[in-house]
């Protein structure tokens, strides 16, 4: 079977794509370990993960094998007055793996409702323990929390929706991109700013979200721990909650298993998605102290609001929990290490090139970025015509690659970038 590329033109919208004027979608024929086959019979290397996610590769038999145990027990039951040993099994799981301060957890169905379920605990929360002014977000520029309202809020208000939403959108309070430099002791301006907007703000701030350390989809941008751990001792002082917002650095990425463990900050909400199936389907989760938790069953409405028809889906949780287990291993720690240790080298050579403004690297994550925004729809065929699958946004061409990538597929990547950049007929 193909896929009918006209059909999909016509009528499928895909992520932030024209319909009238469409750029080329590749169709896939199936996808295994790093690579993704088109139906062409091309194999593609994959640098993208499918978005952070598919962190063990495509098609990985424990994962597979999980999805079809379960699939023959149950696909899905309700989460409202039912449970499961998935779901248990996956919260049990969770809690062991992060800090003994979250011990609450809400299963959503995609990172935005995680963030939504966040924001909405951290509102409800303050109206449980009294405090009726603290109803506005506070966040940094740069940022991207999903597609919904409440995390368009608090998306970048320039290269994020809020122009075109701006009737519709709570306003939150956006503090500059912090200047703090990874390993760098805290800015003068970000000490400045943080001090600033918590005198002018502090007694109508629920919460602050951010996502720590590196900021994905909002420019592929990263900063030092001595922010959160400034921006922390704020929060503690003017009774407003701390929510990171995980769902791409989550599983590993940055080197250790969450970016909070590079710092001596513990949120007080944490959101993860993406990768926590292992990029087999959608799930996410929202964890929660239980200070959080019993303020917000102290609110108004004595529960909280919240409970998606998908909530806590069984076969999504299984696979969940085949992931953890192979991320219990502990095998993508030198995996992660010899990925961002091999990018730094290779990436390297593309400071020389006339077009490259910065190169960076932390933990799996390598990024050029440009001088020029590149031709979205030509460098996309340059990429695939060299047999690799890099998607590269605006000024941001960067790589994320499954763990499990060996050096040379690795190398295949880096080299296409290097190679790419060089021409200057691919930028716009
Ligand atoms: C992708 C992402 C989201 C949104 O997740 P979806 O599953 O796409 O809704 C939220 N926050 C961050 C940091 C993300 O990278």
């Amino acid at each position: 079977m193909h896929a009918d590329i006209s059909f999909d033109r016509d009528h499928l919208w895909h992520p932030y794509t024209s319909t009238t004027e469409p750029l080329p979608c590749y169709p896939v024929a199936r996808a295994e370990g790093v690579e993704i086959e088109l139906e062409d019979g091309r194999r593609l290397i994959d640098g993208m993960s499918s978005w952070w996610s598919t962190i063990h590769g495509y098609q990985h038999p424990l994962l597979s094998q999980a999805a079809k145990d379960q699939i023959d027990r149950m696909s899905h039951v309700m989460f409202g007055g039912l449970t499961h040993a998935p779901a248990t099994e996956l919260g049990k799981r969770l809690l062991s793996l992060v800090d003994p301060k979250l011990d609450k957890l809400f299963l959503a169905d995609s990172g935005s409702v995680a963030v939504e379920v966040a924001l909405k605990m951290a509102l409800q929360y303050q109206q449980g323990i009294g405090q009726q002014d603290k109803t506005r977000l506070m966040t940094i520029r740069g940022g991207y929390h999903g597609d919904t309202f409440g995390a368009m809020s608090v998306c970048d208000p320039v290269n994020g929706m809020h122009g075109l939403f701006r009737q519709m959108l709570p306003q939150a309070h956006f503090l500059p991109r912090p200047k703090t430099q990874p390993g760098e002791v805290l800015h003068p301006e970000d000490a400045e700013a943080l001090a600033t907007a918590m005198a002018q703000f502090s007694d109508e701030t629920a919460a602050v979200i951010l996502e720590p350390l590196v900021q994905g989809a909002g420019g592929m941008y990263f900063y030092g721990a001595s922010y959160l751990e400034a921006l922390k001792a704020h929060c503690d002082q003017h009774g407003i909650l701390l929510i990171f917002d995980e769902i791409a650095t989550g599983f590993g990425r940055t080197g250790a298993l969450f970016a909070y463990e590079h710092t001596q900050v513990v949120p007080d909400i944490l959101c993860l998605g993406k990768a926590l199936t292992g990029g087999t389907m959608t799930l996410a989760a929202t964890l929660a102290s239980d200070a959080v938790a019993r303020g917000v069953c102290q609110s108004e409405a004595g529960v909280f609001m919240h409970g998606p028809t998908f909530m806590g889906n069984p076969l999504a949780c299984a696979v969940a929990n085949a992931s953890l287990s192979l991320l219990q291993t502990g095998e993508w720690r030198d995996q992660v290490a010899a990925i961002g240790q091999q990018m730094s080298e290779e990436l390297a050579p593309c400071r020389e090139l006339d077009e490259v403004a910065d190169v960076r690297v932390f933990g799996a994550i390598g990024v050029v970025e440009t001088r020029r925004p590149v031709d979205s729809a030509r460098i996309q065929a340059a990429f695939v015509e060299q047999g690799v699958w890099i998607r590269p946004f605006g000024k941001l061409v960067y790589i994320m690659p499954p763990y499990i990538i060996s050096a040379a597929q690795l190398s295949r990547l880096t080299g296409a970038i290097q190679h790419t950049l060089a021409r200057p007929e691919l930028y716009r």
